[in-house]
């Protein structure tokens, strides 16, 4: 597909479900260790050296009305509040190693990061708020779901768009299979799938457009 024609899809829709994939920054991997202070360094370091999803989207989405999905455990998207659902948590985000609160601290605003920071209330070690914990402090994300399931809603009958952005088979479940049935319940909606390789789209979906590039061009195409 052409670039032109995909400028022209997007310009043109109004109403954006953003699906962004686990590998959308190529850290596919969870962490292994939650209690490693030295690793949740390493997973926040890394936001600082890849692309800038949340002002990207904020620059291209800013006159649409947009929610977005991202299973990425580091896509940070702290400009989109209210907008954003993420249901494997993030690393950014940090929580009590016993979950003895469902209170969230921000990585950034531990200046001082030569020793691990602690819980205030029972002194235990604050880890990432990701899936991967058993004690997932997860209170938040049913707020982001309900938020995300309403914008469907809300939206059941306009002309949606959506745009996946390089999902993988990781993503089946929280975004390209709901997507898909989506695609193929409600006849005003349009599934355009953005992928470095895979950009298999079942037939059944009347409206699809597929197009390969990776998630740094396809950001810059837009700009
Ligand atoms: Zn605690």
């Amino acid at each position: 597909m052409k670039v032109k024609e995909i400028k022209k899809i997007v310009k043109e829709s109004s109403y954006i479900l953003i699906g962004l994939g686990a590998s959308i920054l190529k850290k596919v991997d969870p962490p292994i260790d939650p209690l490693n202070w030295d690793e949740i360094k390493e997973y926040n370091g890394f936001l600082s050296n890849t692309i800038d999803i949340n002002s990207k989207i904020s620059k291209i989405f800013n006159n649409k009305d947009y929610f977005i999905i991202s299973t990425s455990w580091n896509s940070n998207l702290s400009d989109h509040i209210g907008r954003v659902f993420t249901p494997n948590g993030s690393c950014n985000k940090l929580q009590c190693y016993n979950a003895c609160t469902e209170e969230l601290w921000d990585f950034i605003d531990f200046k001082d990061r030569s020793s691990h920071p602690k819980c205030p209330y029972c002194n235990s070690p604050l880890i990432m708020n990701i899936t991967t914990d058993t004690y997932f402090v997860d209170e938040h994300l049913q707020i982001q779901e309900k938020s995300y399931y309403k914008w469907i809603h809300k939206n059941y009958n306009n002309k949606i768009l959506l745009l996946e952005i390089e999902t993988s088979e990781l993503d089946t479940k929280l975004i390209k299979g709901p997507f898909e049935n989506i695609a193929t319940a409600l006849p005003n909606v349009t599934l355009l799938r953005v992928n470095s390789s895979d950009l298999g789209i079942p037939s059944t979906i009347k409206k699809q457009y597929s197009f390969k590039s990776s998630p740094e061009t396809f950001f810059k195409l837009l700009s």
